[in-house]
């Protein structure tokens, strides 16, 4: 594997020893904005706030026409994140884009067309100090080269022309990602890709599918690539929300040793024996605890046969006690509450933990 260039992304860095970063992408179009007050302008930079919270590095819109260029170019200059442009087809809308003040673009060179097209596009970004992410797509390959039986040789070879392409223009501001659906496919790619090419990859499987196969194909491709130190940048895409895309991301670079800090959750998966109903509570705090910048374990358990006990290296945790939740911390219960008052509770005791441990930093 070679030492990878560093590519300045806004204010994060990609490649080298810099840590892994978690990319999501907006899902939804863009609409026009007023003014820089615009209330739904002022939404989107408050999920942006809340998906940064949460752990996402990096979040990347579709700008499909001009007038989204306009939109993005607002959110640009406002916005949490760094904010990266995704072109298809139209290079003039690459342009248009880089007048903001954007963390990088992502061009597909399968649907780009000529060749003097992306040059006008390279020509700019050099000009306005703005990285080129090269996205090949195993379905939106380069005509000549979609035809091709191993569509793994096929992504090289149409990342090596556009390299070629962009390194011809002295551009070497450059990140990489091959996408395909079958997670061997995407291991193959990036690893034979990393052998001979000092450029960041960006890693991801597409068109992932819904949640649980989405995950799965991801992590069954991400993992063993960011074991070999594969990969600069992950974006894990789910038919699914944005938080679940950076939670996954979360989860798998923890699994890999990547992880940032972050909270853990231990949580039964609920049985017959369940006074508790451990699914809800999950999915009612999960965005909250994953938003937590604290290194520490919370379990949440059905019942008080295995609760505490399981959960010992909890720092803190819930459990179904009959008509009663217990609140745990470190195995040891401190809290009785009826059921309805468990998530009061739990908040209070989770303040406090929080405070415990910055006084003890
Ligand atoms: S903790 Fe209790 S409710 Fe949850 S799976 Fe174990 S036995 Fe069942």
């Amino acid at each position: 594997m070679k030492e990878t260039h560093i590519i300045k992304v806004g204010d994060l860095f990609l490649g080298g020893d810099w840590p892994v970063s978690i990319q999501t992408m907006w899902k939804d179009a863009l609409p026009r904005f007023s003014s820089s007050g615009d209330a739904q302008l002022l939404d989107i930079l408050e999920k942006l706030s809340s998906l940064k919270k949460l752990g996402c590095d990096i979040i990347r819109f579709a700008v499909p026409e001009i007038s989204t260029a306009e939109s993005l170019g607002m959110l640009a200059g406002l916005s949490p994140l760094p904010i990266v442009a995704d072109i298809h087809f139209d290079w003039r809308i690459a342009l248009r884009c880089m007048d903001f003040p954007i963390a990088k673009i992502r061009i597909n060179p399968g649907n780009i067309g000529a060749e003097w097209k992306v040059r006008e596009v390279v020509a700019k970004a050099k000009d306005k100090g703005i990285p080129i992410r090269i996205g090949i797509n195993a379905g939106s390959l380069p005509r000549d080269l979609a035809m091709e039986q191993d569509v793994v040789s096929a992504a090289i070879k149409a990342a090596e022309r556009e390299i070629e392409l962009l390194e011809s223009m002295s551009f070497n501001d450059i990140v990489v990602s091959l996408k395909m659906n079958q997670p061997d496919e995407v291991v193959r790619a990036n690893e034979e890709f990393s052998l001979r090419y000092p450029y960041p990859l960006h890693l991801g499987v597409t068109e992932a599918g819904p949640l649980v196969a989405g995950i799965v194909r991801n992590t069954a491709a991400l993992v063993p690539l960011l074991k070999k130190g594969i990969g600069a940048t992950i974006r894990v895409s789910l038919s699914d929300t944005m938080e679940q895309e950076v939670i996954a991301g979360k989860e798998i670079l923890a699994c890999v040793g990547k992880g940032k800090h972050g909270i853990r959750i231990v949580s039964c998966p609920r049985c017959g024996r369940a006074s508790f109903d451990t699914h809800a509570f999950v999915s009612r705090w999960m965005n909250r605890l994953y938003s937590l910048n604290a290194d520490i374990s919370i379990a949440v358990m059905g019942c008080i046969v295995n609760g505490p006990g399981e959960a010992r290296q909890a720092a803190l945790g819930i459990t179904g006690a009959g008509n009663s939740v217990l609140i745990f911390k470190h195995g040891e219960i401190i809290r009785r509450v009826e059921k309805e008052q468990a998530d009061i509770a739990f908040e209070e005791e989770l303040e406090s933990l929080l405070k415990d441990e910055i006084n003890s930093n």
